[in-house]
Parts: C-alpha cells; structure tokens; sequence
C-alpha cells in the first residue's frame, strides 16, 4: 500500500515532487479545513515532512496516531518536542553536515560585514557621502581579536578553521570541553568578557532560551560585537537593543530573530548592525542537498526502517 505523506510545507518543489512521485503525498499548507482533513485522513499518515522553521507542533502530531517518522530539512529541531517523539517511538531525521559550510561562511560573512561597517560603506560609496563628506569613518580590523564561540559544534568548528587563518584567537563554551586547541570557557559571561566577538552556533530550545542577556551583553562590552547564526531564542532580544541603543556593545551581525519574520523594526534602525534573513544555508545546492537527503530519509525508513541521519 502507498505509505501516507504529510508534508508541511513544500521543502524544494523538485525534492516535493520526487517524494508525490512514490508516496500519496499531502500538503499541510495548502489544505483549508485542516482539523477536517486530520479527522479524514489523520489516522492513514505515518510520515511527515517539515523543516527546522516549521517544526512538528505537538497538537498536530497528537492527530496523528500511526506516525512513525518525521524527516525534517535543516538542522535545528528545537521546534520538534523529542520527548514526546521518543514516547511514542516516532523516529526524527534532520539534514545534518551538508549546510555545515555555507552557514559557517554566513558566520563569517556576517563578522566582517560588521567589523568593517559594510552596509554603512556600501550607503557611503552608493549615495554620494563619499564625495560630500569625504571618506567614511575608520572601521575595526579582525587581526589579532579574540573570538568567543558558543556551541563549538560541526558549524562553530567550520567558523573557527575559517577565522584563524584571519589572525584570531578562538575560545569557546558549551556543554563540554572538546578534543581541540582552542580555550575553554566553563562560563558564557567568562567567554563574553575574553571575547572581542561573541559568535553563537548552539542549539536553540529551553535549555539556550535567553542566555545572552544584560549580564552577558555587558561583559562582552563597549568594544565587542555579537554574531547570532545560532537562533533568535538564543538572545534576549530586549536586552540586545538596550544594549545597543545604550553602547553597551559595538555592534550585531544577526541571521535569527525572535519573531521571524517579523525584524523588530528598532534593530533595522541602527547602523552598527548587519542584517540577514535567516538565509545562512540559503544556497541552491546546499538547499538542493538537503532536499535530496529529506527524501533520501524518506525512503530509507519506507524501504527498511531506518534513517540516514536519525537525530533520535
Ligand atoms: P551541533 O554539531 O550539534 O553543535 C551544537 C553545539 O552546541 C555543540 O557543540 C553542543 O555542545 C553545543 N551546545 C548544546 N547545548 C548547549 C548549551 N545549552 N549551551 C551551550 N552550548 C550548547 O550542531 P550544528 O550542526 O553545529 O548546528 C548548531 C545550531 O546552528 C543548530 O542547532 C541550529 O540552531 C543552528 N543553525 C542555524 C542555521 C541558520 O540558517 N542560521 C542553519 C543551521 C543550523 P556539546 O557537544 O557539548 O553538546
């Protein structure tokens, strides 16, 4: 029998089509009456599809009583709850390594956008200051910084190798001290006052809600910068623009936000920050790639139950 599909969302339309191609295949977000659907057909579906945005909420899976597994595209998954997963024995992949890259380079991207003020010179050289007012103001170089990563992770490690051949000093903080050289911090507000640049790569969830806060802000300090690639939960956004508006900290280089999409509007007001829109992956190919291993998932659980890159 044609296993039951529901997709979320639709991940890439060629990697949708592939997955509508072998399974009878239902798109979430494009059904209407949804609790209709769910009391219809909810019994039927035993895999979903969703992405590290969408999640999987836990009222939508409580419809779902015969589901088996979820394949999720990207690598968070602090909006799938895996407790109630594991108690109920349904399976979760992510799409793991493949973005590890490009995010890393996002990091990097974003950390010398804001060092060097690179919206504020691009304005400069676009709209005529340079000619009325003369060159731009004298920006702050990478050399010889001291680089403070929270969750040296695969993406926190890809930033790292890529930030020491720019003459910086790597030191981190997470869970547990790792198999490398750099130094490690056994507290966030420790790292804040070494670093130069707070870099976060953690998780998002409960246990990373808000660690940057007023305290951590302040111990970076006047001269230090904040990169977030990790998750806009992870900052206590409040805190982050008091701290700007009050020169607490230098300045921000943001791919997530609390409420995205909605860019709290005060942060889109201070030129000191560089914005992204949660694009850090956001390439063709890694995009294509993590398609490909959704579906890849998919059909490793339909064909012999089991996951390529299972996270539980
Ligand atoms: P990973 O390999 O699992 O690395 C996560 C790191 O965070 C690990 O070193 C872990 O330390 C550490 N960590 C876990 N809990 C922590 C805590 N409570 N406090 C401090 N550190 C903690 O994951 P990854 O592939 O590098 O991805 C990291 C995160 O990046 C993802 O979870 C996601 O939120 C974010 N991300 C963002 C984008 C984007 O588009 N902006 C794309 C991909 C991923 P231990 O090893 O000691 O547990």
């Amino acid at each position: 029998m044609t296993r039951s599909v529901l997709a979320l969302l639709d991940v890439r339309p060629a990697h949708t089509a592939m997955i509508a191609e072998r399974y009878d295949v239902h798109r979430f977000d494009q059904i209407e009456d949804k609790s209709a659907f769910l009391d219809e057909t909810g019994s039927k579906i035993t895999a979903v599809v969703t992405s590290a945005r969408v999640g999987m909420p836990v009222d939508l899976m409580d419809r779902l009583p015969n589901l088996e597994v979820i394949t999720s595209f990207g690598v968070g998954y602090d909006l799938i709850d895996l407790e109630a997963c594991r108690k109920r024995g349904v399976r979760v992949s992510t799409t793991p390594d493949i973005l590890t890259d490009d995010v890393a380079d996002t990091a990097i991207m974003l950390m010398h956008a804001t060092m060097r003020q690179l919206i504020v010179g691009d304005d400069w050289a676009r709209s005529g200051k340079w000619v009325k007012n003369g060159p731009m103001t004298l920006t702050r170089s990478i050399r010889d910084k001291k680089l403070g990563i929270v969750g040296l992770g695969r993406i926190g490690q890809a930033i790292a190798s890529r930030a020491i051949p720019s003459g910086v000093e790597v030191g981190y903080f997470g869970r547990s001290p790792k198999a490398v050289d750099y130094t490690f911090f056994e507290s966030l507000s420790a790292l804040a006052d070494w670093a130069d640049i707070l870099m976060l790569s953690c998780p998002g969830g409960d246990a990373t809600k808000g660690i940057i806060d007023t305290q951590v802000l302040s111990a970076l300090g006047s001269s230090g910068v904040l990169i977030n690639i990790a998750r806009g939960s992870v900052v206590d956004e409040a805190a982050l623009i008091a701290a700007l508006k009050g020169k607490v900290i230098a300045g921000a280089g943001l791919d997530v936000f609390d409420n995205e999409p909605n860019v709290d509007r005060t942060l889109a007001g201070f030129d000191n920050v560089v914005l992204y829109p949660h694009a850090a992956s956001g390439t063709v190919e890694t995009r294509d790639a993590m398609g490909q291993l959704v579906v890849d998932n998919l059909n490793a659980w339909d064909e012999r139950g089991a996951l390529i890159t299972p996270i539980i």
